[in-house]
């Protein structure tokens, strides 16, 4: 099978960086183009990412003297893949798709259109459906998916099982959420050393919105929010990646703790798709009662699962447990690679 050629835009952020990563050896995609802003435009990328490649791995050998060119529709790829910053990415990745590009977004700025889909493919790949609808209200030859914030999309992941067995009413969600979420320089350090900051801005509306469209059923042609209620706090941390998340949740049905865990651990919709950066478990249960934890449990299955812990009663609520996972991986840009992956296996390109 010859590979589909993908481009990066916004190659040189954190999650641009993550998707160079990822990307490379990919078994159906191969990375053709990087693009940036005009201060990385013309340069080589190890030249426009040096001194701010934060990546424990260094640059790859096969990106290194690639040329970044600027974010125009005139890239030698079918799929872009963008990591833009959300003050400049409506515009560009609506320049792409009008031309023909498919657009694998992380960036906030069209999740929540009604013909958008905000994916994440283990919990509403049918959302997909909505791209035939997009083309044609907008008369595009290309077409915009999402995938959703880093926090939110850890959380479905473990809501999504528990929905599907017992319904959910309520949801309330702390977060503790790392820094390189905040993309680099991100958080000054005198802000952040001996601290936490119980304020990301947007964040909260983002995790409740979010959620809704993601649970959401497709009917009739378009996704309709989940009926329940969702309320988030947000605090940022000093932790390098991988975000946790204190979850409580009112069922719709009774269930035990057992069936809870059950309904995590038995959770495997993709297992049939073979998707190449699919997790073999989506979600990992961990027993011990002090996890997960984002230096020991971030990087499971590559950075492409939720761990979760701590399943046990609320008082207010029913149930309340932990989740964790990699933020610019499994929440953005491993997440987008999915989207594309399913993408293909499903004929959408
Ligand atoms: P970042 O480190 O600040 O990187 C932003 C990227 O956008 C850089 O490549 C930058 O290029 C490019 N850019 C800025 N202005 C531009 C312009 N006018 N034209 C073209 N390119 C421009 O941000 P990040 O953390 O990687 O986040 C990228 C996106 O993903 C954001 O929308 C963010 O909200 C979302 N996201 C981030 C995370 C996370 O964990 N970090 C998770 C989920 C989603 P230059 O280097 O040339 O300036």
């Amino acid at each position: 099978m010859a590979k589909i050629k993908v481009g990066i835009a916004g190659a040189t952020g954190m999650v641009g960086q993550r998707f160079v990563q990822l990307l490379e050896s990919h078994p159906w995609f191969e990375l053709s183009e990087l693009a940036a802003s005009e201060n990385s435009a013309g340069k080589t990328y190890q030249e426009a990412v040096k001194g701010r490649w934060k990546l424990t791995a260094d640059i790859p050998e096969y990106a290194r003297k690639m040329k970044v060119k600027e974010c125009l529709p005139n890239l030698d790829c079918q799929i872009v893949f963008s990591a833009l910053d959300a003050n400049v990415a409506g515009e560009i990745e609506q320049a792409f798709a009008k031309k023909g590009y498919i657009v694998s977004s992380n960036s906030r700025n069209h999740r929540m259109e009604p013909d958008v889909p905000l994916l994440v493919p283990e919990v509403n790949a049918d959302h997909l459906r909505l791209v035939e609808k997009q083309k044609k209200n907008r008369n595009w030859k290309g077409f915009i998916i999402t995938n959703p914030n880093c926090s939110t999309i850890h959380m479905v992941l473990a809501l999504k099982p528990i929905q599907d067995a017992f319904g959910i009413e309520k949801v309330m969600v702390t977060t503790m959420q790392a820094l390189s979420g905040a993309g680099y320089p991100g958080v000054a350090s005198l802000d952040i050393l001996d601290n936490v900051v119980p304020y990301i801005g947007g964040e909260e509306e983002k995790i409740e919105a979010e959620t809704l469209k993601l649970l959401g059923k497709m009917k009739n042609g378009k996704a309709d929010n989940a009926l329940m209620n969702v309320s988030a706090s947000c605090n940022r941390v000093n932790v390098s990646d991988g975000h946790l998340e204190s979850v409580s949740v009112k069922l719709e049905r009774t269930a035990t703790e057992k069936d809870i865990v059950k309904a995590f651990e038995s959770f495997n919709p993709l297992k049939e798709l073979n998707l190449p950066s699919s997790p073999s478990r989506p979600i990992i249960y961990r027993e011990e009662p002090d996890r997960p934890q984002p230096k020991l449990d971030r990087n499971n299955e590559k950075g492409m699962a939720s761990t979760v812990g701590r399943v046990r009663k609320c008082r207010v609520l029913d149930y309340k447990f932990s989740v964790l996972g990699h933020n610019t991986i499994r929440g953005a840009a491993g997440a987008a690679i999915l989207n594309a992956e399913l993408m293909k296996a499903k004929g959408y390109i």
